[in-house]
């Protein structure tokens, strides 16, 4: 019989459950024993949802509060010592590891990065030199348990030692990786050792680090690794599961020669690897073959799919075959169950989670019974393909036509920087270290009611846009009080920078409750970009061009670029992704075009997101930063010389692409620092960044107030590295989630703080 399965699970609840549940409890109002019923309940619906799907096994353990990795640092004790008075109580502790120590103590929590290439964020375990790992809590044993006694073949998934190992961070020279790799296997296999005497059968290693670039010590310890836990083990069947791309073709004979009894495959990412796979496949290796896309929301090709699988069997015969999804399904939805109200062409060609297992199910059934056996299914499969594939919303010639058109010359700007620069000296006449704002200013309340009442169609749209005006004209007075040299309307129609260009855009379409986990309680729900991309009429000019009718001083316009578009949405998978963006940036560049015309002379263009786009690794790297440095200066690139393009990009590593940052020849970028410390500014340093920066000087994750004589020393070490003359001074982020009043007092800082640097230095 084949197994048909799915790497994991998405855990939030069909309606976000969990997530309330999780900030009931954080706000005191429901119990631990209230939470944790809850979640026993998200997980059974789950099962529910398993078993009408048709999958023969099911994954357990996947599930976390939280996060999977916290979880993991649990169960293997890895958990620093400032936590150590918590140890007794493990719920809290989890808590206080993923958000620190609400009591005031000052613990601060793990910090928090993305996993892989995906908008999920994990916790960083933290290894100090002394870590001793221990197996101390039985949770894959209990959720094991709880699902064999619902009926289910389960099998446990954890996260494999060496992901643990690479995703956790040293605190401490000594914390290296090779020195704790085998006490670390001694927990993991007292673990394995548990799970095989609780009735375990099967056990999924997780090992998504396999798909990166492997270094020297990655091959070694990866044969110490699984020999410990085979030998911990052995009536225990082990899936080796790596995903998130193609296995790393220096490791793949390495892993072929593994002591484990199943290998997964990522055919999504990896589909090459397949024939690869199979000339060397050991008699004793069984397969698991990810044909269902686990990272997007398209329907199979379900043609393609079964010949993969059925090229397979004959093979190794169908007993040695798994089918799964590429990787676990916390990276999709739920179900289509909730959207109703979607187009049913495009919703024809979707599948969320349930549909995903469902096709799981599909391809095993074709595999075990022969193709006639699910002739019906395949031929409406074809069927939406081919629908998809004709269908005058997706495909729109005009577009295609325009994106066919663009030049080099579209991608440049018409002179060099530094004759820019002249030009806007003489238009805006800003002082030194000029001072401005990211876009947003504080989402009040009385903001998000309005906007929501705009959206339920209790607030008529006349009166909507009076709102909308009256809030800008605050904004600006208050900025002018306040002493801002370049101002912002305040993004108050706004509720998330790629959702209202989405809405505003053609070829974009929006769910009902298409939730995905963010990190803990924290959910998106990103918009569809199902056809080609264009901007039917302009999107922000009424708003920028009404601040600006409000004052003198110079507004910015403010757009969400094109990468960070992209990459915040679920995007065609019948085009390559960088066709999507160049659609996307010649919309932008309309928008930017009309900006100018309506005397806009500053234009902020937003790539938050440029980072997050680059690949897994190294070698496909240069072709993603190549067309999406490309994209950004499509999108800027059709204005006048005398006409100031901002960027804006947060909370990223940027060492390493910082020579794509100064490609996108922005006139000024501001990136977030304050919340480093100026750590940051390093890497524009040491480039030489040659355009203007304004580095941020107050960290606005909190409600805290910075004081002007922290903001000025904060200016002052920009200034060693960055000449005054192309300085500005600015906050980390768009300001949306502060109140008013922090946000007055800490702008009234800021240029104070920018007015006492610009004394001391023409002093
Ligand atoms: N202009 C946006 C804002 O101020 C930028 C947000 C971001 O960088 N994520 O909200
Ligand atoms: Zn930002």
């Amino acid at each position: 019989m084949v197994t048909t399965t799915v790497l994991g699970l998405p855990r939030i609840g069909p309606k976000r459950e969990l997530k309330f549940a999780l900030e009931s409890h954080w706000a005191g109002r429901l119990s631990a024993a209230e939470l944790l019923e809850e979640a026993a309940a998200v997980r059974a619906d789950l099962r529910g949802r398993t078993v009408r799907a048709g999958l023969s096994q099911i994954p357990v353990g996947d599930f976390a509060l939280y996060d999977h990795v916290l979880d993991m640092a649990l169960v293997l004790d890895a958990v620093p010592d400032r936590f150590t008075g918590l140890r007794d109580d493990r719920l809290a502790l989890a808590f206080a590891m993923a958000r620190g120590r609400p009591d005031g103590q000052g613990v601060a929590a793990l910090e928090m990065t993305k996993w892989f290439d995906t908008n999920y964020h994990y916790l960083v375990p933290e290894l100090q030199p002394a870590s001793r790992f221990a197996y101390v809590w039985r949770k894959h044993v209990e959720l094991f348990q709880e699902a064999m006694a619902q009926g289910h073949d389960a099998r446990p998934v954890l996260l494999g030692p060496l992901s643990f190992l690479a995703l956790s961070k040293p605190t401490d020279p000594a914390a290296t990786t090779s020195a704790l790799l085998d006490p670390l296997l001694e927990a993991y296999a007292a673990l394995l050792a548990d799970l095989a005497s609780s009735g375990v059968r099967e056990v999924q290693l997780d090992e998504p680090v396999l798909v990166l670039d492997a270094d020297e010590g990655t091959g070694p310890a990866l044969t110490r690794a699984y020999g410990r836990l085979r030998a911990a083990a052995p009536s225990l069947s082990l899936w080796l599961t790596p995903y998130f791309g193609e296995i790393a073709p220096d490791l793949l004979d390495r892993v072929l020669d593994l002591p484990v009894d199943v290998l997964h495959l990522d055919l999504v990412r990896g589909p090459d690897q397949l024939e690869r796979v199979l000339a060397r496949l050991p008699a004793d290796l069984d397969l698991s073959l990810g044909l269902v896309d686990g990272r997007n929301i398209w329907i199979t090709d379900l043609d393609r799919a079964v010949a993969a699988a059925e090229r397979a069997a004959g093979q190794i015969g169908p007993e040695r075959l798994a089918i799964a999804t590429s990787c676990s399904l916390l990276h999709v939805p739920y179900g289509l169950a909730t959207e109703t109200a979607l187009d049913p062409d495009v919703r024809s060609w979707l599948a969320f989670g349930e549909e995903k297992m469902a096709e799981v199910a599909l391809i095993g059934a074709a595999l075990e019974q022969g193709q006639s056996a699910v002739a019906a299914e395949l031929a409406a499969n074809r069927e939406a393909h081919r629908a998809r594939l004709e269908s005058p919303r997706v495909h729109d010639p005009a577009i295609r036509a325009r994106a066919r058109a663009i030049t080099p010359e579209m991608t440049r700007r018409g002179a060099p920087y530094p004759e820019r620069r002249v030009l806007h000296q003489a238009r805006f006449d800003l002082p030194p270290i000029p001072t401005t704002t990211i876009g947003s200013f504080p989402q009040t309340r009385e903001v998000r009611l309005a906007r929501a009442a705009f959206r339920n169609r209790t607030m008529a749209p006349s009166a909507y846009q009076r709102f909308l005006q009256a809030e800008t004209e605050k904004a600006i007075r208050r900025q002018e009080a306040i002493g801002l040299d370049v101002l912002v309307h305040g993004e108050f129609e706004r509720n998330d920078m790629v959702e209202y260009f989405g809405e505003r855009l053609s070829g974009f379409a929006f769910t009902a409750g298409g939730w995905v986990q963010s990190y803990g309680s924290r959910c998106v729900k990103p918009p569809i970009i199902y056809g080609d991309v264009a901007r039917p009429s302009p999107m922000t000019v009424e708003a920028a061009a009404f601040a600006q009718s409000l004052t003198t001083r110079p507004v910015k316009g403010m757009l969400t670029g094109p990468v960070t578009i992209l990459q915040w949405s679920f995007v065609r998978d019948d085009q390559e992704r960088q066709e999507t963006c160049r659609q996307i940036a010649l919309a932008i560049r309309d928008e930017v075009a009309d900006l100018e015309k309506a005397l806009i002379g500053i234009i902020q263009i937003d790539e938050p997101a440029l980072r997050e786009g680059l690949p897994l690794t190294r070698a496909a790297r240069p072709s993603y930063l190549a067309w999406a440095v490309e994209c950004y200066r499509l999108a800027a690139s059709g204005v006048r010389d005398d006409t100031q393009i901002h960027t804006h990009m947060c909370y990223a590593e940027f060492d390493d692409i910082i020579d794509s940052i100064v490609a996108l020849d922005a006139d000024v970028i501001s990136i977030e620092t304050a919340r480093s410390a100026m750590k940051l500014l390093g890497s524009f340093v040491e480039t030489t960044y040659p355009n203007e920066i304004g580095p941020g000087i107050w960290d606005i994750h909190s409600p805290r107030v910075p004081g002007i004589a922290e903001m000025e020393g904060l200016l002052l070490r920009a200034v060693e590295h960055i000449p005054a003359d192309r300085l500005w001074a600015n906050p980390d982020c768009g300001l949306k989630t502060r109140g008013w009043a922090e946000t007055e007092e800490s702008l009234v800082h800021l240029v104070q703080a920018a007015r006492n640097v610009r004394r001391r230095l023409a002093a």
